[in-house]
């Protein structure tokens, strides 16, 4: 009995013991992975719009909510510019608001708690990621927005708009827009609403991780082209 027990525990010393060193091992090659990107040298906030009480738009036919497909996309984005030596700050990473605990003024406190995140961040470049609604169920396409206040992230605006066009077969121009997020700081800022959730195709599309994933490229690529010199392999 007394053999068979120590037999047993020498089973399990060993299992253990094989354990620590596999999770070593592994450990190993994920930090290797990480370091071996070299950086870049830029920072980019991702925005992911909305979240908490907050949940943007809806899906016309299966009412997903905006704030759930613009975190999956700016999470998705994350790895693209992380996988490619980009510093990146997410204003969130998870359904939650950005208001606290006070039930008053919540839309107010969450917009300036993404504003103090990006003063903080000082970035090359802010993307706010939003889908878009409109009552018109035919209308689609991404559409990018800068403020009219500036000249760079105009011409910033118009290239990401140029490459959504051609990625995702649309024909729309960057706009001006008024909006908190682009205005907030003197960070060069982009909105990008990546599609309709009105239009039912388009929010088959959105719905699903590969389009999020094609989107999330897309504007990495864009992204890239700009900040990122005349550089290198991409890694995906
Ligand atoms: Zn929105």
């Amino acid at each position: 009995m007394f053999v068979v027990f120590r037999k047993k525990s020498v089973i399990i010393c060993l299992i253990l013991v094989l354990a620590v060193i596999l999770s070593c091992v592994m450990l190993s090659y994920a930090s290797a992975e990480v370091s071996s990107v070299p950086k870049i040298g830029k920072t980019v906030v991702i925005d992911a719009g909305h979240g908490g009480v907050d949940g943007g738009v809806s899906g016309v036919n299966t009412g997903v909510k905006e704030s759930e497909i613009n975190l999956a996309i700016a999470k998705s984005l994350r790895h693209f510019l992380v996988r490619n030596g980009y510093d990146v700050v997410m204003t969130r990473e998870n359904n939650d608001g950005l208001y606290g605990l006070s039930t008053k003024n919540k839309k107010l406190r969450d917009m300036e708690a993404r504003r103090d995140i990006i003063s903080d961040a000082q970035p090359d470049l802010v993307v706010s990621v939003h889908q878009n609604f409109y009552p018109l169920s035919s209308v689609r396409g991404a559409q990018v927005f800068y403020s009219a206040d500036s000249e760079e992230s105009k011409a910033i605006a118009e290239s990401v708009q140029g490459t959504l066009n051609s990625a995702l077969e649309g024909d729309r121009v960057a706009k001006t827009g008024d909006y908190y997020i682009l205005n907030c700081t003197e960070y060069p800022s982009v909105l990008v609403e990546c599609g309709f959730l009105s239009n039912p195709e388009e929010e088959k599309l959105l719905v699903t991780a590969v389009y999020q994933e094609k989107v999330a490229y897309t504007l990495f690529s864009a992204i890239h082209s700009l900040l990122g010199g005349q550089s290198e392999h991409i890694h995906s």
